[in-house]
């Protein structure tokens, strides 16, 4: 799947709605300091799920939304509209049903999050794992902010092995095999508790 356009609307700068065409061949975006070209990445990896406020350089996530200028006052909310070609029809169960997909995330203040995809609301987990299944996600190496190069250079082994698990579409796998996990456990907790049962009653 392709992503064709990103569309923000009270993003962090990007006070007024804006749309950028994600055309083929394109691997970066220049432009003077302070312009917004990290804020357009993060806009990406936000949309795909992104749910740490530290990697929107922010101390909370509400500080995705328009802070206010010296003449524009706050924003109550803040959208992120990512829209991927699925000609192609690549997209998971629940998500293939159209040409193309549109996810959208919005935040308000004092609300939280929300997602959609195609129009319908959606939940966050199975936004993330849609785009951890298509090797990329908030958490792509394919996304590379600044200062993650030499980040890369110093990495532990441990931390350069998510990065070729990434690449080789497996991090789905990873979180489908926490959340069997954490099933399994507290099914054998209630198993635990069951055979309590069992014994009172001998
Ligand atoms: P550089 O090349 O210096 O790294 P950049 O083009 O990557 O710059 P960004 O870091 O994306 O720029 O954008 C920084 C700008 O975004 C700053 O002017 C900052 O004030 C503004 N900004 C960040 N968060 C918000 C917010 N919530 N509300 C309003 N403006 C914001």
């Amino acid at each position: 799947m392709q992503f064709t356009r990103l569309r923000l609307l009270g993003f962090k700068s990007f006070v007024d709605p804006t749309e950028l065409v994600i055309a083929p061949g394109l691997t970066g975006v220049v432009g003077p300091n302070g312009c917004g070209k990290s804020n357009l990445l993060e806009a990406l990896r936000w949309v795909m799920g992104e749910n740490r406020p530290s990697a929107m350089r922010g101390g909370g996530m509400e500080d995705v939304i328009f802070a206010g200028a010296a003449t524009r006052p706050a924003r109550n909310y803040a959208e992120v509209t990512l829209h991927l070609d699925n000609s192609q029809r690549l997209a998971p169960a629940g998500f293939n049903d159209a040409d193309n997909l549109e996810i959208v995330r919005r935040i308000t203040r004092d609300a939280g999050s929300a997602y959609k995809a195609n129009g319908k609301e959606a939940r966050a987990r199975d936004i993330q794992m849609l785009f951890a299944d298509a090797s990329t996600g908030a958490h792509s190496p394919a996304l590379v902010r600044q200062g993650q190069i030499s980040e890369l250079i110093n990495a532990k082994p441990k931390a350069r092995r998510r990065i070729l698990e990434e690449a080789a579409g497996i991090s789905g796998l990873y979180q489908r095999r926490h959340e069997a996990e954490l099933k399994l456990r507290a099914t054998e907790s209630n198993l635990e508790r069951v055979d309590d049962v069992l014994e009172a009653l001998r």
